[in-house]
């Protein structure tokens, strides 16, 4: 009898303490991504263009974090640090077309295994499965695209297409919470959001033409030099992944765990470097937006600390109650901001791995809300930021003990067509 008190009594005990202090149980988790989306083209980062109501009203009703750094700048390594908490050097998956190694557990597995119901929509031949191994964990993964590019019948699918079937995935509702991913690709190059929608969004400015020699091939539209013709064009790209996140909020409601962010940025001549990204390491390229909304989020929030990719999974599940990813190196930001420097890497034209196994391929960075620095590891003559040398320039270096792993040799002969199209196997300049 005893016993069965104790236990009466230790149940009661952890009613009270546990589950009734949490908030109203989540409809589910929604994580949508948009490509290659520079923070300060969404009006939550201070764009006085309306490219983005959806996100505007987001804000309103959670939690922006100002500061938010991209682990690395190309979608197949960013997003794979996402979905594992891991930095892209520990995974190898350094560059697109990596397939993630199956050893990582990923955030699609961990709401799977507590019973819920998993999908993904993405909208880019670089996240197709045999490019990314992101389809891992997601009852459904749904790659089908339907928009030619660079040469390929099926490169890429409009956010309304990859919106429209998301929505009708969440309208088959069993019961079981959901966790939905989506990924949105209309701002990645080439910006073509239609005459009507660009026109919204053109600005005179007194910029000089470009130089046709900084646009990059796959960029080049109607032979324009007006860099504000290209800037229109990309704001009308973002309205458009704007509008299709938009209905995926709406239907997922707002008892949804929901988290929007982007891979990377894009570089608008920041450093010389003209509607591009994959090679820098400056805010263009991995300054992202990030927010969050739903049950236990607070609403209306502004977060001013460093906030990394590698946090989102680990955000997204505390918020949901569950354990969190294994080995995972993100923290949850509902209990505060991560202590450490925000830390990227990204690949250097040029750079080899010799016989004496000083590896010069890749450059990194450190963030936090006072500075950056950038080095140049294997190279004489580390080049840094105005600290370097100082505590975070030594946060760097420390950092790079923690693992080197080389990314798989073999890539499929399509996945590496497309990203010789998108300029991503050229080096740096990729002209
Ligand atoms: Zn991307």
């Amino acid at each position: 009898m005893r016993t069965a008190g104790a236990s009466f009594l230790l149940a009661v005990l952890v009613a009270a303490c546990g589950p009734a202090a949490r908030p109203p149980p989540a409809a589910g988790v929604l994580l949508i991504t948009i490509d290659t989306l520079r923070a300060d083209r969404t009006e939550p980062y201070g764009h006085d263009l309306p490219t983005t109501p959806s996100l505007r009203s987001l804000a309103a009703r959670g939690t922006v974090h100002a500061r938010c750094v991209s682990q690395h700048p190309e979608t197949g390594p960013s997003l794979s640090a996402l979905m594992t908490s891991r930095y892209p050097r520990e995974t190898g998956v350094r560059e697109n077309g990596v397939v993630l190694p199956a050893e990582f557990p990923v955030l699609s597995e961990v709401f799977g295994a507590a019973g819920y119901r998993t999908a993904a929509f993405v909208s880019t031949y670089l996240l197709k499965p045999h490019a990314c191994g992101l389809e891992r964990g997601f009852a459904v993964y749904d790659h089908e695209m339907t928009r030619a590019n660079l040469g390929h019948r099926e490169f890429e699918r409009p956010a309304a297409e990859t919106a429209e079937r998301a929505v009708r995935w969440l309208a088959r509702d069993t019961g079981r919470p959901f966790f939905l991913w989506v990924h949105l690709y209309d701002p990645h190059g080439v910006y073509d959001p239609g005459d009507e929608v660009a026109g919204r969004f053109y600005r005179k400015s007194d910029r000089p033409p470009l130089d046709p020699g900084v646009i990059v091939a796959y960029q080049r539209f109607r032979d324009s030099l007006d860099p504000d013709g290209y800037e229109a064009r990309y704001d009308g790209e973002v309205f458009l992944a704007d509008a299709g996140a938009g209905r995926v909020l709406a239907a997922a409601g707002p008892r949804a765990i929901t988290a929007v962010t982007a891979d990377h940025g894009e570089g608008f001549g920041e450093d010389g470097y003209w509607y591009r990204h994959g090679s820098l390491l400056n805010d263009a390229a991995v300054h992202v937006p990030l927010l969050f909304a739903g049950p236990g989020v607070p609403a209306g929030e502004r977060r001013a600390g460093v906030a990394r990719l590698i946090d989102v999974g680990p955000t997204l599940l505390d918020l949901a109650g569950l354990p969190p990813l294994p080995f995972a190196r993100g923290v949850s930001l509902a209990r505060g901001n991560p202590e450490e420097p925000a830390f990227s890497e990204a690949r250097r034209l040029g750079g080899v791995a010799d016989r004496t196994g000083v590896d010069t391929r890749y450059k990194v960075s450190a963030r936090t809300t006072e500075g950056t620095v950038v080095l140049f590891p294997g190279s004489d003559g580390d080049a840094g930021g105005p600290e370097s040398g100082g505590e975070l320039d030594a946060a760097l270096r420390r950092w790079l003990l923690i693992g080197d792993r080389l990314p798989g040799r073999e890539r499929p002969p399509d996945v590496g067509e497309a990203m010789r199209g998108l300029g991503y196997l050229r080096g740096v300049d990729g002209k």
